[in-house]
Order: structure tokens, then sequence, then C-alpha cells
């Protein structure tokens, strides 16, 4: 099986991700266009948790999200689609599901961690051609970890899709196949859904998502 550059990137990230878990038990992948590494296993095409979910808990919220870039002149660029990413998250469900992290954390203490690949000048230029845009969320199920990657994005609104996302997928969600849904995804054997803004309507997390998210997360009388 020959592997796509994106692939390399997925399975490198996985291969980090491993060795910093001794097991992972969940996995999910997104192909935002085209098929990258699948190793998740989830039968959701409907809005809603997956079938192993991660282990925040309504105490962590706002779970602290930590940048890392790996094009280090990019950082600032990094730091600005993540912040947005979570501000347009925090926005849709009505209450702080996350926070941008600047400064240390405690140990012990929950965290997301975002490793972005931003969309440098030649990506970005008209009639680029980007190989396998794609992200991935990981975490192991009771841990309040959870680690994204993002890669070959290629333009700041697909960056800023997928970043939306794979935030999700750490607060469990899964999957679905409505293209309105920012949950809209490909697991093997499902039906296949692509990632993208339609007509000037970007797509926001399912009205039956952000219900299910407010449930669990949202703290009473508290922002
Ligand atoms: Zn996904």
């Amino acid at each position: 099986m020959t592997m796509t550059p994106a692939e390399k990137v997925m399975r490198e990230a996985l291969a980090r991700a491993r060795g910093a878990f001794e097991a992972i038990e969940a996995i999910r992948l997104t192909a935002v266009i085209g098929v990258i590494l699948v190793v998740a296993i989830t039968t959701h095409t409907e809005p809603g948790f997956m079938a192993v979910e991660p282990g925040f808990t309504r105490a962590d919220v706002p779970i602290p999200v930590r940048v890392t870039s790996y094009a280090p002149d990019g950082h600032d660029d990094a730091l600005r689609a993540v912040a947005s990413a979570v501000e347009i998250t925090n926005q849709r469900l009505g209450f702080d599901a996350f926070v941008v992290q600047t400064l240390p954390t405690f140990v012990g203490a929950p965290f997301v961690d975002v490793e972005i690949g931003v969309p440098t000048e030649h990506s970005r230029a008209e009639g680029a051609v980007v190989v396998d845009p794609g992200g991935a969320a990981l975490y192991r199920a009771g841990q309040r970890e959870c680690y994204v990657t993002t890669s070959n994005t290629g333009t700041d609104e697909l960056l800023g899709l997928d970043l939306q996302h794979e935030l999700a997928h750490c607060l469990g969600l899964a999957h679905d196949s409505y293209e309105s849904s920012i949950m809209c995804g490909s697991d093997p054997g499902q039906p296949s859904c692509t990632l993208r803004v339609l007509d000037g309507f970007p797509p926001r997390i399912s009205d039956n998502d952000r219900a299910l998210l407010r449930t669990r997360y949202m703290r009473a009388n508290r922002k």
C-alpha cells in the first residue's frame, strides 16, 4: 500500500500519540477531501456521541486548548486559527467549552493539544493543488486529554472547519452525513460526506449535537 504525504503525516502523528499513551482506545480521523488512513470503527451517520467517548466532564470546562505549530513562522496564524475555531464553537454551544491556553497548565489538568499545520503562501495560491487535506483527534477513553492534528488544509477556511470538527470530536461527537453539519465526515462502509462551505453557509454543530453537548457539559448557574 502506498502512502500519500498526508497519510505519512497522520501515521507519524499516530505513532507519536501511541508513544504518549500505552493504548489508544479511540482514534478518529476525518478526510476533509479524499480518504486518509482510518483506524476507527463507527456506525454513526446520524448526529450523536461516538461509541467511545473522551473523559472530559462538566467539571473540566472550559477545557484549556494548547497550540503548537509545525510552521514556526506561522505560529501567530496558528494561534489565531485555533482561537477563532474555539470562539465559533463556544458561541454555537452557548457556553465556554474551550479556552485557548497561553500559560502552562498544572499537572493533572485537562487539556486539548492542537498541533497545527497552517496553510502556506504556496498552498493559498490560486489553483494550488492541496493533497489529501485532513485532521485527526486522538484520545483515550476516560482520559482528560485530546490530541488534535491538522495537515494540508490548504485554505484558511478549510483549516477553520477542520479545527472546529476535531475540537468537537474531543467533546465526543461522532461523524454524521449531513453537509450542513460540522461533523460531516466519512467512515468506512458509511455514506461519504465532504466538509466544506455550502453556498456561503459554513457547516456548524447540528441542533441535536448542540443539545447533547449542553446537557453533558454546561454547568448550571455559570456562563
Ligand atoms: Zn472526523
